[in-house]
């Protein structure tokens, strides 16, 4: 272990107590890490998680009293129907790689987790800018029974750009094919690219949605607006410790005293 990463601990040894102290004062609020994963494999990609990582991460958090919750959960969190869990964790899929039904599920499924994955529903490879494989309707009908599925748009254009009548056609599309070949109507959405707008917040609250996640950083507090939900990005770069910072609430902290060392 170098030099760097006995401070780089050492810091995060004060500033994960300090924290808690902070939280216990109601100086900072309790969150809902919700974590973004895109593929679980040893594909050489940066949005992609070895089946070993996830689940050194998932038992990490797991050891460190997280509980993991469902959609379902989350959202009677988000509308103060339940109480704040102390650690809490949802873990979501965009894209819906078969990596995913190939390398996670299992491991998901033998903790109890129920994660959700987001779908763009024209299955389209081009606008992702990568080769690696995607779900098909059968796999992912397979997976709705152990995963909620929500919707990642139609065809994963940059929303905001999109006119009008092209935005409603889009989130129109997402719906249609979902109900079509899963059964289902989502009310949750994932932005492409965590691009968003207004506009766009109002499109999907006019066809039905209740929630909506960004790829901004953070925990999900209550109050907090749900068409601009925050998450955990995930990445092959993301230490145990990094996660577990972020998890905590110091990911910010975390990120500075990282920047030190840069
Ligand atoms: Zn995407």
């Amino acid at each position: 272990m170098s030099i760097k990463h006995i401070i780089k601990y050492c810091l995060l040894a004060v500033l994960i107590p300090l924290h808690a102290v902070a939280r216990a004062l109601g100086i900072a609020r309790q969150g809902v890490a919700v974590l973004m994963y895109h593929g679980v494999g040893d594909e050489p990609w940066e949005f992609s998680v070895s089946s070993q990582t996830l689940k050194r991460q998932l038992d990490m958090l797991r050891r460190s009293g997280f509980q993991f919750i469902s959609l379902a959960v989350f959202e009677r969190i988000l509308r103060g129907e339940l109480a704040m869990p102390r650690r809490s964790v949802l873990i979501t899929f965009d894209d819906a790689y078969q990596s995913v039904a190939d390398n996670a599920v299992t491991e998901l499924r033998a903790r109890n987790i129920r994660p959700v994955l987001y779908v763009h529903t024209s299955r389209a490879q081009e606008p992702l800018g990568n080769t690696y494989t995607l779900m098909s309707w059968q796999a992912i009908r397979e997976g709705a029974k152990f995963m909620d599925v929500g919707s990642h748009s139609h065809a994963h254009p940059v929303l905001k750009e999109l006119s009008d009548a092209e935005l409603g056609d889009d989130i129109q599309k997402s719906i249609a094919v979902c109900h079509e070949e899963v059964g289902i109507t989502p009310t949750t959405f994932a932005y492409p690219g965590g691009k968003f707008s207004e506009r766009v917040i109002a499109a999907l609250r006019r066809h039905g949605f209740t929630t909506a996640f960004t790829i901004n950083q953070g925990l999900v507090r209550r109050g907090d607006n749900p068409f601009q939900l925050r998450r955990i990005g995930i990445t092959s770069h993301t230490t145990n410790l990094e996660l577990y910072a972020h998890a905590v609430g110091v990911g910010e902290w975390y990120g500075q005293i990282m920047k030190l060392f840069k």
